[in-house]
């Protein structure tokens, strides 16, 4: 029998109390690899199991409960499951109120866990992370301060330039020369007015450093204000033409237009 917790509402439920049985709704190969040992096997049937379960109450995904109360988190992303393992070690280090220490410092683990999201979050910086667990929310803020407290420029560039953080360096590198060798300079034969030029080297810096959809929107206002000026053009012809066809009304060519 498993024992699950609900993420957002705390209800604790087994899986013989779910309407539909978690272990039915299993889709992989439910034979056994030949290299795989019993121990593996079941327990990625337990996670997928887990996957599967939504609370009775209120539809959230769940933790799967072992023993003493450990939560074990199968169903978030790979960065919310390192960031959990890191508010453990938050509340024991805050726990035990060892000053001096700092957070990172404070055990292996800790380092491992913190070299996890770091690198997580040096692919995408200031990204979105979802909780279902509001009180976690608040606890994942706390040691993620206590994280950024403990940073430094020195480690994270030494890191970063001996290629760590899965060569990303080389892979900003690599697709900036890549992008660049594609973006050949532009000619034109009307002179752009200042949004339209500011708006243009934005959107080839966008596009350049991989921002597609900020691109796309850059792009769009470039239209905008082209279309804008054209109206301008249009708009100034038509006055000049309406003038025209003032000072020549009653003659034969006024309707030429
Ligand atoms: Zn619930």
């Amino acid at each position: 029998m498993l024992n699950f917790k609900c993420k957002k509402c705390k209800s604790l439920f087994t899986d013989d109390q779910i309407s539909v049985s978690p272990w039915k709704q299993i889709k992989s190969e439910k034979t056994k690899k030949d290299n795989e040992s019993d121990a593996a096997f079941l327990l990625k049937l337990i996670e997928e199991a887990t996957r599967n379960v939504r609370c009775p109450k209120c539809q959230s995904t769940v933790y799967l409960m072992g023993k003493d109360g450990f939560e074990m988190d199968v169903t978030s992303e790979p960065l919310v499951q390192f960031i959990k393992g890191l508010v453990d070690l938050h509340k024991n280090y805050k726990k035990e109120n060892i000053t001096p220490v700092s957070f990172v410092k404070y055990s292996e683990e800790a380092i491992d866990y913190a070299k996890e999201i770091i690198g997580h979050l040096m692919w995408k910086p200031g990204t979105l992370i979802y909780f279902e667990d509001s009180y976690l929310m608040e606890e994942a803020k706390s040691a993620i301060d206590s994280l950024w407290e403990d940073m430094n420029y020195e480690d994270l560039s030494n890191e970063m330039f001996s290629g760590g953080y899965g060569g990303l360096l080389v892979s900003i590198i690599g697709d900036y020369i890549e992008r660049g060798m594609k973006l050949k300079p532009t000619f034109v034969s009307v002179k752009p007015d200042d949004i339209v030029s500011v708006y243009f080297q934005n959107a080839m810096e966008c596009w350049l450093y991989g921002i597609n959809s900020a691109t796309l929107i850059l792009c769009c206002s470039i239209i905008e204000n082209l279309l804008k000026l054209e109206t301008k053009i249009v708009q100034k012809a038509k006055s000049c033409m309406e003038k025209y066809r003032e000072q020549t009304e009653g003659k034969k060519f006024i309707r030429a237009y």
